[in-house]
């Protein structure tokens, strides 16, 4: 991979657990007026059931990410969960997306963003929240399967987070599903326009 903001933008989504990321990536990768390709990411976290390998991310042994990093292969990396668990975006996924014909399309953690906008200031950055602070304590409760202190991580973490969206290029509240994608989708619409225009 060479300079890839040189030719098309890396797009990034992310946000706090609970703020409806998953059903807002599937809509865009439908429906955005922009293609949008997702980069499967790699990690050593256990595969769960239903997951597919290749295809909702590359399932990886310890050993193997680590021969990744070492390559210099790995976009960005991160330990995302505090369980070890290792997650990064490969470079191979953003020359796919490019010979795909689209945006590559990543959705990943705040720090991995935060680190990806340094490195590459051009990446367009999108954090996905909902309007109160307080929604995130009801939606996590309202799951009712997680113990109080699980619950309390899971809060702590949440709140770090949202401290971190000022970094963003784009807060998008996310109350109303369909005028949350179509913000999305003109965002993008706005940077193709600005990238033709030179
Ligand atoms: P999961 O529930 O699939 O174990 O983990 C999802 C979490 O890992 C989400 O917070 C997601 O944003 C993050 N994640 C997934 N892929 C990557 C990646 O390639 N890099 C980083 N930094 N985070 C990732």
């Amino acid at each position: 991979m060479s300079n890839p903001q040189a030719e098309i933008p890396i797009v990034v989504l992310s946000g706090p657990t609970a703020s409806g990321k998953t059903t807002i990536v599937k809509r865009l990768l439908q429906e955005s007026p922009v293609k949008l390709i997702k980069a499967i990411s790699a990690t050593t976290r256990p595969i769960r059931n239903g997951e597919i390998d290749g295809q909702d991310y590359y399932f990886l042994t310890p050993e193997e990410f680590e021969e990744r990093r070492k390559n210099n292969e790995l976009l960005e990396c991160e330990q995302v969960h505090g369980l070890g668990y290792w997650y990064g975006t490969l470079k191979s996924e953003v020359d796919r997306a490019a010979k795909e014909g689209g945006w590559p399309f990543l959705e990943i953690d705040v720090q991995g963003t935060l680190k990806l906008k340094e490195q590459f200031p051009q990446t367009m950055t999108l954090f996905v929240r909902t309007s109160s602070d307080e929604e995130y304590e009801k939606r996590i409760r309202d799951r009712g399967t997680e113990s109080e202190e699980i619950i309390e991580k899971r809060l702590a973490t949440i709140r770090k987070e949202l401290e971190l969206a000022e970094y963003y290029n784009h807060v998008i509240i996310n109350d109303e599903l369909d005028r949350a994608v179509n913000e999305i989708g003109t965002i993008l619409k706005q940077r193709e326009q600005e990238i033709n225009a030179g």
